[in-house]
Protein backbone atom coordinates (compact mmCIF):
# COMPACT_ATOMS: atom_id res chain seq x y z
CA UNK A 1 0.00 0.00 0.00
CA UNK A 2 1.13 3.77 -0.78
CA UNK A 3 1.41 5.86 2.19
CA UNK A 4 -0.39 8.95 1.87
CA UNK A 5 -0.07 11.12 4.93
CA UNK A 6 -0.30 10.85 8.93
CA UNK A 7 -2.81 13.03 10.85
CA UNK A 8 -2.84 13.35 14.89
CA UNK A 9 -5.00 10.36 14.98
CA UNK A 10 -4.30 8.56 11.83
CA UNK A 11 -2.40 7.31 8.90
CA UNK A 12 -3.64 6.82 5.44
CA UNK A 13 -2.60 4.28 2.97
CA UNK A 14 -3.74 4.23 -0.88
CA UNK A 15 -5.16 0.79 -1.73
CA UNK A 16 -6.48 1.27 -5.49
CA UNK A 17 -7.00 4.31 -7.58
CA UNK A 18 -10.99 4.37 -5.83
CA UNK A 19 -10.23 3.17 -2.01
CA UNK A 20 -7.78 3.88 0.91
CA UNK A 21 -6.98 2.01 3.97
CA UNK A 22 -7.17 4.06 7.16
CA UNK A 23 -4.77 3.32 10.00
CA UNK A 24 -6.40 4.16 13.52
CA UNK A 25 -3.24 5.45 15.81
CA UNK A 26 -3.12 5.74 19.90
CA UNK A 27 -1.52 8.83 19.71
CA UNK A 28 -4.07 11.32 21.70
CA UNK A 29 -3.91 15.24 21.39
CA UNK A 30 -5.77 18.07 22.72
CA UNK A 31 -5.26 22.25 22.80
CA UNK A 32 -4.08 22.28 19.17
CA UNK A 33 -1.71 19.13 19.80
CA UNK A 34 0.06 21.36 22.38
CA UNK A 35 -1.02 18.16 24.64
CA UNK A 36 0.13 14.78 23.51
CA UNK A 37 0.04 11.09 24.64
CA UNK A 38 0.07 7.73 23.72
CA UNK A 39 -3.07 5.48 24.97
CA UNK A 40 -2.04 1.97 24.30
CA UNK A 41 -5.32 0.33 23.03
CA UNK A 42 -7.37 3.84 22.22
CA UNK A 43 -7.10 3.08 17.88
CA UNK A 44 -8.57 -0.51 18.38
CA UNK A 45 -11.34 1.44 20.47
CA UNK A 46 -12.07 4.26 17.57
CA UNK A 47 -11.87 2.13 15.16
CA UNK A 48 -14.12 0.03 16.33
CA UNK A 49 -17.03 2.81 17.46
CA UNK A 50 -16.60 4.54 14.10
CA UNK A 51 -17.08 1.39 11.69
CA UNK A 52 -20.12 0.82 14.15
CA UNK A 53 -21.46 4.20 13.82
CA UNK A 54 -20.73 4.47 9.95
CA UNK A 55 -22.52 1.38 9.27
CA UNK A 56 -25.36 2.87 11.17
CA UNK A 57 -25.12 5.70 9.03
CA UNK A 58 -24.88 3.65 5.96
CA UNK A 59 -28.38 1.82 7.08
CA UNK A 60 -30.08 4.63 7.77
CA UNK A 61 -29.15 6.43 4.10
CA UNK A 62 -26.70 8.50 4.69
CA UNK A 63 -23.60 8.11 2.34
CA UNK A 64 -20.70 7.84 4.13
CA UNK A 65 -16.88 6.79 2.52
CA UNK A 66 -17.07 3.57 5.22
CA UNK A 67 -16.42 0.12 2.75
CA UNK A 68 -15.71 -2.45 6.04
CA UNK A 69 -13.44 -2.34 8.86
CA UNK A 70 -10.48 -4.55 7.84
CA UNK A 71 -8.71 -5.26 10.92
CA UNK A 72 -8.61 -3.65 14.84
CA UNK A 73 -7.05 -1.41 13.47
CA UNK A 74 -7.78 -0.75 9.84
CA UNK A 75 -10.94 0.63 7.94
CA UNK A 76 -11.43 0.35 3.86
CA UNK A 77 -12.92 3.14 2.85
CA UNK A 78 -13.42 5.02 -0.23
CA UNK A 79 -10.73 7.84 -1.64
CA UNK A 80 -12.95 11.11 -0.89
CA UNK A 81 -11.65 14.83 -2.08
CA UNK A 82 -11.92 16.54 1.48
CA UNK A 83 -13.48 19.71 2.47
CA UNK A 84 -11.15 22.16 4.41
CA UNK A 85 -14.35 22.58 6.71
CA UNK A 86 -15.34 20.99 10.19
CA UNK A 87 -19.23 21.16 11.04
CA UNK A 88 -19.95 20.58 14.40
CA UNK A 89 -23.40 19.77 15.61
CA UNK A 90 -24.50 20.75 19.49
CA UNK A 91 -27.32 19.66 21.13
CA UNK A 92 -25.83 20.75 24.91
CA UNK A 93 -23.53 23.46 25.71
CA UNK A 94 -20.09 22.74 26.21
CA UNK A 95 -15.99 23.37 25.12
CA UNK A 96 -15.64 26.27 22.32
CA UNK A 97 -19.45 27.30 22.55
CA UNK A 98 -19.37 28.14 26.31
CA UNK A 99 -15.88 30.06 26.31
CA UNK A 100 -16.84 31.76 23.12
CA UNK A 101 -20.15 33.07 24.26
CA UNK A 102 -19.84 33.25 27.75
CA UNK A 103 -22.45 30.18 28.97
CA UNK A 104 -22.74 27.97 31.30
CA UNK A 105 -21.99 23.74 30.10
CA UNK A 106 -24.57 21.59 30.23
CA UNK A 107 -27.69 23.84 29.03
CA UNK A 108 -29.91 21.49 26.58
CA UNK A 109 -29.97 23.86 23.48
CA UNK A 110 -33.91 24.13 21.88
CA UNK A 111 -32.85 23.09 18.82
CA UNK A 112 -29.78 21.41 17.34
CA UNK A 113 -26.68 24.30 16.17
CA UNK A 114 -24.65 23.63 13.39
CA UNK A 115 -21.43 25.76 13.35
CA UNK A 116 -18.77 25.57 10.43
CA UNK A 117 -15.12 26.17 11.23
CA UNK A 118 -12.33 26.96 8.66
CA UNK A 119 -9.96 23.14 8.96
CA UNK A 120 -6.31 25.22 8.39
CA UNK A 121 -3.74 24.19 11.20
CA UNK A 122 -2.06 27.12 11.03
CA UNK A 123 -4.83 29.64 11.72
CA UNK A 124 -6.35 26.84 14.64
CA UNK A 125 -9.62 26.23 12.62
CA UNK A 126 -11.32 29.44 13.26
CA UNK A 127 -15.08 29.84 13.31
CA UNK A 128 -16.57 30.96 10.01
CA UNK A 129 -20.06 31.38 8.14
CA UNK A 130 -21.09 30.44 5.10
CA UNK A 131 -20.65 33.83 3.21
CA UNK A 132 -16.67 32.64 4.20
CA UNK A 133 -17.14 29.54 2.67
CA UNK A 134 -18.62 30.68 -0.31
CA UNK A 135 -16.10 33.89 -0.36
CA UNK A 136 -13.05 31.16 -0.19
CA UNK A 137 -14.43 29.22 -2.92
CA UNK A 138 -14.43 25.72 -0.16
CA UNK A 139 -17.29 24.74 -2.00
CA UNK A 140 -20.44 25.65 -3.51
CA UNK A 141 -24.04 27.08 -1.64
CA UNK A 142 -25.93 23.93 -2.82
CA UNK A 143 -23.23 21.56 -1.64
CA UNK A 144 -23.36 23.92 1.74
CA UNK A 145 -27.00 22.91 1.97
CA UNK A 146 -26.56 19.76 1.53
CA UNK A 147 -23.85 19.55 4.25
CA UNK A 148 -26.44 21.41 6.99
CA UNK A 149 -28.83 19.01 5.49
CA UNK A 150 -27.47 15.88 6.59
CA UNK A 151 -25.21 17.40 9.57
CA UNK A 152 -28.28 17.40 11.02
CA UNK A 153 -30.10 14.03 9.73
CA UNK A 154 -26.77 12.03 11.20
CA UNK A 155 -26.94 14.21 14.32
CA UNK A 156 -30.64 13.03 14.73
CA UNK A 157 -29.84 9.43 13.75
CA UNK A 158 -27.17 9.51 16.15
CA UNK A 159 -28.37 11.09 19.01
CA UNK A 160 -31.42 8.74 18.86
CA UNK A 161 -28.65 5.59 19.00
CA UNK A 162 -26.94 6.73 22.01
CA UNK A 163 -29.98 7.64 23.83
CA UNK A 164 -30.87 4.07 23.22
CA UNK A 165 -27.86 3.24 24.60
CA UNK A 166 -27.93 5.22 28.12
CA UNK A 167 -25.66 8.29 26.57
CA UNK A 168 -26.35 12.04 25.64
CA UNK A 169 -24.74 13.33 22.46
CA UNK A 170 -23.19 16.64 23.46
CA UNK A 171 -21.56 17.80 20.40
CA UNK A 172 -19.62 16.03 17.79
CA UNK A 173 -17.46 17.25 14.82
CA UNK A 174 -18.11 15.88 11.09
CA UNK A 175 -15.99 16.44 7.91
CA UNK A 176 -17.01 16.09 4.25
CA UNK A 177 -16.11 14.68 0.86
CA UNK A 178 -16.99 13.94 -2.39
CA UNK A 179 -16.81 10.22 -3.22
CA UNK A 180 -15.20 8.98 -6.72
CA UNK A 181 -18.56 8.86 -7.61
CA UNK A 182 -19.22 12.07 -7.36
CA UNK A 183 -21.59 12.09 -4.15
CA UNK A 184 -21.11 14.04 -0.98
CA UNK A 185 -20.69 11.88 2.01
CA UNK A 186 -19.29 11.88 5.10
CA UNK A 187 -15.80 11.25 5.72
CA UNK A 188 -12.82 10.94 8.61
CA UNK A 189 -14.09 9.24 11.99
CA UNK A 190 -16.93 8.87 14.27
CA UNK A 191 -15.49 8.68 17.92
CA UNK A 192 -15.06 9.52 21.50
CA UNK A 193 -12.25 11.88 20.12
CA UNK A 194 -15.20 13.85 17.88
CA UNK A 195 -17.70 13.77 19.81
CA UNK A 196 -18.96 14.57 23.55
CA UNK A 197 -20.94 11.57 24.87
CA UNK A 198 -21.81 11.46 29.07
CA UNK A 199 -23.50 8.91 30.66
CA UNK A 200 -27.22 9.84 30.80
CA UNK A 201 -28.10 8.89 34.28
CA UNK A 202 -24.58 10.10 36.07
CA UNK A 203 -23.60 12.66 33.71
CA UNK A 204 -19.88 11.13 33.78
CA UNK A 205 -17.86 12.28 30.71
CA UNK A 206 -16.81 9.57 28.66
CA UNK A 207 -15.28 11.04 25.78
CA UNK A 208 -11.88 13.30 24.78
CA UNK A 209 -12.60 15.82 27.69
CA UNK A 210 -10.98 13.29 30.04
CA UNK A 211 -8.39 13.78 28.44
CA UNK A 212 -8.38 17.06 27.63
CA UNK A 213 -8.90 17.96 31.64
CA UNK A 214 -7.33 15.19 33.77
CA UNK A 215 -10.80 13.85 34.35
CA UNK A 216 -10.18 10.25 34.34
CA UNK A 217 -8.43 7.28 32.45
CA UNK A 218 -9.03 7.95 28.67
CA UNK A 219 -9.64 4.19 27.34
CA UNK A 220 -12.05 3.23 30.49
CA UNK A 221 -14.32 6.09 29.03
CA UNK A 222 -14.03 5.07 25.18
CA UNK A 223 -14.53 1.03 26.14
CA UNK A 224 -17.57 2.30 28.35
CA UNK A 225 -19.19 4.22 25.09
CA UNK A 226 -18.12 0.99 22.97
CA UNK A 227 -19.76 -1.86 25.27
CA UNK A 228 -22.71 0.58 25.91
CA UNK A 229 -23.12 0.10 21.67
CA UNK A 230 -22.41 -3.30 21.59
CA UNK A 231 -24.95 -3.58 23.94
CA UNK A 232 -23.17 -4.73 27.13
N1 LIG B 1 -13.92 18.55 17.57
C1 LIG B 1 -13.10 17.69 16.84
N2 LIG B 1 -12.01 18.20 16.22
C2 LIG B 1 -11.69 19.52 16.24
C3 LIG B 1 -12.51 20.40 16.97
C4 LIG B 1 -13.62 19.89 17.62
O1 LIG B 1 -13.38 16.50 16.78
O2 LIG B 1 -10.68 19.91 15.60
C5 LIG B 1 -15.10 18.03 18.27
C6 LIG B 1 -14.95 18.03 19.77
O3 LIG B 1 -14.43 16.81 20.24
C7 LIG B 1 -16.36 18.25 20.26
C8 LIG B 1 -17.00 19.09 19.14
O4 LIG B 1 -16.21 18.87 17.98
O5 LIG B 1 -17.05 17.03 20.35
C9 LIG B 1 -17.07 20.56 19.45
O6 LIG B 1 -15.79 21.00 19.81
P1 LIG B 1 -15.56 22.50 20.35
O7 LIG B 1 -15.85 23.45 19.26
O8 LIG B 1 -16.31 22.67 21.62
O9 LIG B 1 -14.00 22.58 20.56
P2 LIG B 1 -13.09 22.03 21.77
O10 LIG B 1 -13.30 22.94 22.91
O11 LIG B 1 -13.54 20.64 22.02
O12 LIG B 1 -11.74 22.06 21.14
Amino acid sequence: MKFLYEGKAKKVYELDERTCVIYFKDTATAFDATKRAEVEGKGIINNAISSLLFALLEERGIRTHFIKKLSDREMLVWKAKRLDIEVVVRNITAGSLCKRLGLKEGERLKKPLVELFYKKDELHDPLICAEHILMMGLTDAKSLRAIRRTALKVNSILKNFFREHGLLLVDFKLEFGFLPDGTLAVIDEISPDTCRLWDAKTGEKLDKDRFRFDLGDLLEGYKKVLERLQGG
